[in-house]
């Protein structure tokens, strides 16, 4: 995207000519169209909650329910407002992002029993998807990790992996060892991501752009915060995929061993 403008040469008076100034304003639009893609965004999927919670708590306040309408409503009115307090988080963690401001609560963290319980969580809310972990031996898989920003990491994986699977769908952990670090993959059976997509897949706000992603809802905030917290632990996110085979997201970070180790040489 070019930009022209002239500009009159005058020297003592006297015009010498006319200057042509070319200013290349790609970074600055697309700037502002990821500025209004982020507006909409955000304006659209914080409506979708709100007007249920508003349309059910209309018809609470106004007609008299029988008590398991009540309830009903109550539950879809609580899983609405925990589906916004998550979004607003998003946005917050997001803008920490971008102010550099991100802060780590590191400590010894054994992620395999961490993983199991949010697998079993998930098994338990999702449209009966299949969950398996494996572990490539017994030693525990332990890294210095901010337990909390961990729980988001697997979270944002896992809970993708179910939204773009079908219903039934399998989804494997797979957990190993390495010389210096741990990998942990998630992987699912599901619509998989067209290869056009992949380089994008961690740019903010990226959704892949058909019709079985639009139907299923997101901000594509998800795995720029899973990048940003694999990145605060010295690591590193990747993807492979096949479209309506699958995909792999592998995450791999430094084991506590060795980024205790590091940490020891580096203040030393
Ligand atoms: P969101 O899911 O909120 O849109 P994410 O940042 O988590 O945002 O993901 C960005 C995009 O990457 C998604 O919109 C979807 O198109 C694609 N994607 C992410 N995970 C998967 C997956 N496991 N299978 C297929 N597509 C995926």
């Amino acid at each position: 995207n070019l930009q022209m403008y002239a500009e009159r040469i005058v020297v003592g008076g006297l015009s010498k000519g006319t200057l042509l100034v070319f200013r290349d304003i790609t970074s600055e639009t697309e700037a502002e169209r990821l500025k209004s893609e982020f507006i909409s965004t955000i304006s659209h999927e914080l409506r979708t909650p709100l007007s249920s919670i508003y349309g059910f708590t209309e018809l609470m306040v106004k007609k008299q329910l029988p008590n398991e309408k009540q309830a009903k409503y109550l539950q879809t009115i609580h899983a609405e407002t925990e589906r916004l307090t998550h979004l607003v988080n998003d946005f917050l963690d997001v803008q920490r992002m971008e102010a550099g401001s991100q802060m780590y609560d590191r400590e010894q963290l054994d992620v395999e029993p961490v993983i199991r319980d949010m697998m079993t969580f998930y098994e338990a809310s999702s449209l009966k998807h299949q969950f398996e972990l494996v572990t490539a031996d017994d030693r525990p898989y332990e890294l210095f990790a901010d337990c909390q920003k961990f729980k988001q990491l697997m979270s944002n994986l896992l809970s993708n992996a179910v939204k773009y699977s079908p219903r039934g769908g399998k989804i494997t952990v797979e957990l190993a060892h390495h010389d210096q670090s741990i990998s942990i993959k998630v992987k699912d059976q599901g619509i998989g991501i067209p290869s056009d997509a992949l380089d994008r897949l961690f740019d903010k706000f990226y959704r892949v752009d058909n019709s079985d992603s639009r139907e299923i809802g997101g901000t594509g905030l998800g795995l720029p915060i899973c990048q940003e917290i694999v990145r605060g632990h010295a690591g590193q996110i990747h993807v492979e995929s096949v479209q309506h085979q699958g995909s792999t997201f592998t995450v791999v970070i430094p084991s506590y061993e060795y980024a205790v180790r590091e940490q020891e040489t580096t203040t030393a």
